[in-house]
């Protein structure tokens, strides 16, 4: 019998496909599984369009074999079968997908799904099999076929003897390797493994041997023996959770279904279950976790959803669907729009992807803003976890997705004494408040006590306290909130004096001309101004940044990178009517050396106050125990 060649580009694909498409060669059995099950589909159809075929949905089946000793495992099942020419067509030429061709041929109005559009998937045997047996026959045909090939220089086809309708994929596996062990593909373990991972909601049953002991039948009750024997078991569950309707599934198989799928202990914090139908049809089922996993902020973390098509596995997480501040969410999507590339691993960036993750977005959106308005306990809870990667949503790309994360981040406020998104900030401003106002530091009471929070209180604004790094970048990138702006309350003018209190600070800065200077004297390099200011309460002094990058900027920056070479502005604001900066100014007059020493000593208290390193925090030691003499 004369062997035929694969055509020539079918061959490259075929070298292409053995060595580089597929990442991992467990695939292979889910491509298989998924062939089965589309023949098992067109039988099925043509069933129901043809009252002669006389088959029952619950007859049709794949059944995989098992035989250690030869190396051989065989996925058969009793769909449509194949004829020599589509033998010769199909297995013969890569990417001339037979299923393809079906759909075309079945117009528009029907209800079959056709996994594999085109025509690789089958070659994926040859990653484990050095060769391949195909025996199959047709659904009214009287003949069975042979194809058989070792992948690499053709195959042949004869004429075989097959009872019934049906294919049986024979695959003699590769010999074991010190990287590779092919034979696990013979074990029950392994291949219940693959089926509840890549298959197990194939709508058809997968069966297969396993061994099962029992009691012998004559050994005595109180000393049992047992034997083992084989029976035949359904692998697969068959029926998708996302596929049932929400009435039908309880909270407990949710929770199930999460759990094992997704590696969490915990129950999930809030389920979406959801479909579509219309141009794009699909349906999903999203998780948003209690807990983030523990490499969540990490770059270890791998984002995506579940892809499935037609209840087969097709990628474990497709990063498309679900973007990147949303990245929490875990979950499955299943539709039979999506046309699929040259490998099931390899989507392309199609428009019913597209599409699809837009719908998903929004949904998750919609559910976390229900839980912010209606339980807003647990929504802390999922912010205490998430809501940083929500910052970084609204800072990524220049603030592109502030639309989508803003109004879903919560705040501290001073004024409530809890967390508070900014609509609420909003909603409370005092009469004739202008400016969303925020001070950033390392903790809440530490900031409580710095004098501009205490100004703004007095007036009846309320001030956001950030305490988290990324904090300040939020209000940098989206700079205002539904048209009031941001004011940083430690850097940047409160806007809150009159012309006339400028005016007054103005003709004070003058008359006090001789302490300023000789301050800033005193101080030398260690500041770049000494001036006064009238908003700093009751304290003393204030150190800041003036226009330049904020304290808490700063820190951060040189967390990332400590040999940064510029430090922000320091500004050295004095408070003109505390009695602190009232006896410098006297003791300037009669005794310098002591008045320096003020200045030293005010310094020191304006860096720690603002929670600056000291530049010798001896001398600033000695110089307290110097004064107290
Ligand atoms: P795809 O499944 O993407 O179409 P494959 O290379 O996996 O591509 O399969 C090629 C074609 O071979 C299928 O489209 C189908 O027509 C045929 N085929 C493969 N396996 C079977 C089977 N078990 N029963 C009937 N036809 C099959």
């Amino acid at each position: 019998m004369a062997k035929k060649k694969f055509k020539a580009e079918s061959q490259r694909l075929l070298d292409l496909m053995i060595h580089s498409i597929y990442t991992h060669q467990e695939i292979f059995l889910r491509e298989i599984l998924s062939n089965a099950s589309d023949a098992l589909d067109k039988l099925a159809y043509t069933a129901l369009t043809d009252d002669k075929v006389g088959i029952h949905r619950s007859d049709l089946a794949i059944t995989i074999t098992r035989n250690k000793d030869a190396g051989v495992l065989t996925v058969s099942d009793n769909g449509i079968g194949m004829s020599k020419e589509e033998m010769e067509e199909n297995l013969g030429t890569i990417c001339k997908s037979g299923s393809l061709g079906f759909k075309a041929q079945m117009e528009k109005n029907e209800d079959i799904d056709i996994i594999g559009q085109f025509g690789v998937g089958f070659y994926a045997a040859f990653m484990v099999a050095k060769q391949v047996t195909v025996i199959s026959k047709k659904h009214g045909e009287d003949t069975a076929w042979k194809w058989t090939s070792n992948g690499t220089d053709g195959y042949t086809i004869e004429e075989a003897q097959r009872e019934t309708t049906g294919t049986d994929v024979i695959m003699t596996l590769k010999a074991d390797t010190d990287d590779e062990q092919y034979s696990r593909f013979l074990e029950e373990y392994e291949i219940r493994q693959l089926v509840k991972k890549y298959s197990d909601y194939i709508r058809y049953s997968i069966r297969m041997e396993i061994s099962k002991s029992r009691k012998k039948e004559d050994s005595p009750e109180d000393k049992p023996e047992y034997e083992s024997y084989m029976e035949e078991d359904t692998l697969n569950s068959m029926i998708p959770l996302w596929h049932r309707a929400k009435k039908d599934v309880t909270e407990e198989e949710y929770t199930q279904f999460y759990r094992e799928k997704f590696f969490d202990y915990n129950k999930p914090l809030r389920t979406v279950h959801t479909s579509a139908e219309g141009t794009v049809s699909y349906k999903a089922l999203l998780y948003i976790p209690e807990k983030a996993p523990f490499d969540f902020y990490s770059k270890d973390y791998k984002r995506g959803l579940q892809l499935y098509s037609s209840g087969v596995m097709i990628m474990d997480s497709c990063e498309d669907l679900v973007p990147e501040y949303f990245g929490f969410v875990r979950g499955v999507v299943d539709s039979q729009d999506l046309s699929l590339n040259i490998s099931r691993e390899m989507l392309q960036h199609n428009r019913q992807l597209t599409v699809i993750a837009k719908n998903i977005e929004k949904k998750i959106k919609a559910e976390l803003k229900s839980m912010l308005d209606n339980d807003f306990d647990s929504y802390e809870k999922f912010f205490a976890q998430f809501g940083r990667q929500l910052k970084y949503g609204a800072v990524m790309n220049y603030g592109a997705h502030k639309e989508a994360t803003q109004d879903l981040l919560l705040f501290y406020s001073h004024k409530e004494g809890k967390l508070i998104t900014l609509k609420a900030y909003l909603d409370a401003m005092a009469e004739g408040q202008e400016k969303i106002y925020y001070i950033c530091g390392e903790s809440v009471e530490r900031l409580a006590k710095m004098p501009q929070v205490k100004l703004l209180a007095d007036k009846g604004y309320d001030v956001l306290m950030f305490t988290d790094e990324v904090d300040e970048f939020v209000a940098q990138t989206l700079m205002k909130y539904e048209e009031k702006a941001f004011c940083n309350a430690s850097t940047e003018d409160l806007g809150l004096q009159s012309e006339d209190d400028k005016k007054e600070l103005e003709e004070k800065s003058q008359q006090m001309q001789g302490l300023l200077t000789f301050v800033k004297d005193t101080l030398a390099e260690a500041v770049q101004e000494v001036k006064l200011s009238a908003s700093l309460g009751d304290a003393p002094v204030m150190m800041t940044p003036g226009t330049g990058m904020s304290f808490e900027m700063e820190k951060y920056m040189r967390r990332a990178n400590p040999d940064m070479p510029f430090p922000s502005q320091r500004i050295l604001e004095l408070n003109p009517n505390h009695p602190a900066v009232q006896a410098m100014e006297q003791a300037m007059i009669g005794d310098s050396q002591k008045a320096k020493d003020y200045a030293e000593l005010l310094h020191g208290q304006a860096l720690l106050m603002a929670d600056l390193p000291l530049t010798d925090p001896v001398a600033y030691a000695q110089l307290v125990c110097k004064l107290m003499k």
